[in-house]
């Protein structure tokens, strides 16, 4: 198409009166509706919990053994090593690196708030990990995500060289935005390298440890057991909820670690809670059962994701194909495709767009303090518009993609 004919179809676009939002990885309707069994669990006169614990009352702060035991492929140690929180993870994220700012981590000689402290960034990567860090004041570096990981040689090189680096961001599955999984390799190395800070720690957030768009259950290695065989134990805090297995709102979410970090978190966490909420843990546990449970669940997710992603896919190769400096991932799991466009142009697609009626995360989100430098990568979100919607954005977004290229 020449940029004459372009720019007619993106007027007849802007007259369409679209109304879409690709912002958001939040399930949709139909996906929250798979777990309309827990609004009736645990059921009438059904409170107590296995070991005849009353879950309507205080107490529980780690949360119900068989609850924590829905957890424990996720994050990857047994029960007694796993913590329960409420409905959020990013809460726990969030309180984890504020109780190291205000106390120190188990190994820590001073609180990590009285000195600067740094966090490596990998990017792209989640704004809201990033929200955290710039809130309390902690500077994000970014590095590179190669599609099996961060760099590893720009990694090791900075945590060697660096004890103000006390922390890193990882989604190792499926990750936010790029659907990127780390290899064996990239998991040994970040298990085994020397880092200056003896008190660093890893925050891998496995938000996405179930979340398949195929038929290939991607397996990742066991972060905890190789910190572990590697002789850091404590090197690890491990992530995971139920937020998007089951309500996004209402759901559990769980931490993993060694059993002087659990020790460690579970007494910053005495002072500021008698217990989480047990009549949740409990009806999980009766709705999900077991990892078999979580299965089948999560195929019905994928049921109804996969074709929304195909979709947005399949217009991305019609539209966009041979355009240069324009490319996409394809994600085998996860919430997010990662658009990337020409260097200096993701702020103008994003308006591009708006103008036409398609809401995008705006440019830059994908990167530390909302900059990124390149001016490159958009983050696309299809699980939350119907799927007629979702083909109608997608085509929306590769007209705006075509109109910035062709205009140079
Ligand atoms: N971590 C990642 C990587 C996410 O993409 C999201 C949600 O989009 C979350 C965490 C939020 O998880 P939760 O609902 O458990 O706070």
């Amino acid at each position: 198409m020449s940029l004459e004919q372009i720019r007619a179809k993106y007027t007849e676009l802007q007259g369409a009166g679209l109304k879409l939002d690709l912002t958001r990885g939040k399930p949709s309707s139909q996906q929250l509706d798979l777990s309309n069994g827990l609004l009736v669990l645990p059921g009438a006169g059904e409170f107590k919990a296995a070991d005849g614990t009353d879950v309507r009352n205080y107490g529980g702060l780690q949360g119900l053994p068989e609850a924590r035991a829905l957890f424990t492929a996720l994050v990857g140690v047994p029960v007694e090593q796993i913590v329960l929180g409420n409905n959020a993870s990013l809460a726990l994220m969030h309180d984890t690196i504020v109780f190291a700012l205000l106390k120190g981590v188990c190994d820590s000689d001073k609180p990590w708030g009285k000195e600067d402290i740094a966090f490596l960034c990998p990017v792209p990567g989640y704004d809201r990990h990033f929200s955290i860090c710039e809130e309390h004041g902690i500077k994000m570096i970014p590095v590179k995500l190669n599609d099996d990981g961060p760099d590893m040689d720009e990694v090791e090189r900075l945590v060697a060289g660096d004890a103000s680096i006390k922390g890193m961001w990882c989604v190792p599955k499926y990750s936010n935005p790029t659907g990127a999984v780390y290899s064996d390799a990239v998991v040994e190395r970040l298990a085994g390298m020397k880092t200056a800070a003896k008190d660093f720690r890893i925050f891998w957030d496995n938000a996405y440890g179930v979340h398949h768009l195929t038929e290939e259950k991607v397996a990742i290695a066991n972060l905890l057991a190789l910190c572990e065989a590697k002789g850091n134990p404590n090197r690890a805090f491990v992530f995971a909820s139920s937020s998007k297995i089951t309500f996004a709102g209402a759901g559990i979410s769980a931490v993993g670690a060694s059993a002087e970090n659990v020790k460690w978190l579970l007494k910053r966490m005495f002072p500021q809670t008698i217990g989480p909420d047990k009549v949740n843990q409990l009806r999980h546990v009766a709705f999900l059962k077991d990892a078999a449970g979580i299965d089948a669940l999560m195929a019905k997710h994928r049921a109804l994701l996969a074709p929304k992603f195909e979709c947005v896919l399949r217009v991305f190769e019609e539209e966009l194909t041979g355009i240069e400096g324009v490319s996409w991932t394809k994600p085998k799991g996860g919430y997010f495709i990662s658009l990337e466009v020409p260097s200096g142009c993701a702020k103008r697609v994003v308006a591009l767009a708006k103008e036409a009626g398609v809401v995008l995360t705006p440019a830059g989100s994908t990167h530390p303090y909302g900059k990124d430098p390149e001016d490159r990568t958009i983050r696309i979100a299809p699980s939350f518009p119907g799927l007629a919607e979702v083909e109608k954005a997608a085509k929306a977004v590769a007209l705006c993609v075509q109109l910035v290229a062709a205009e140079g």
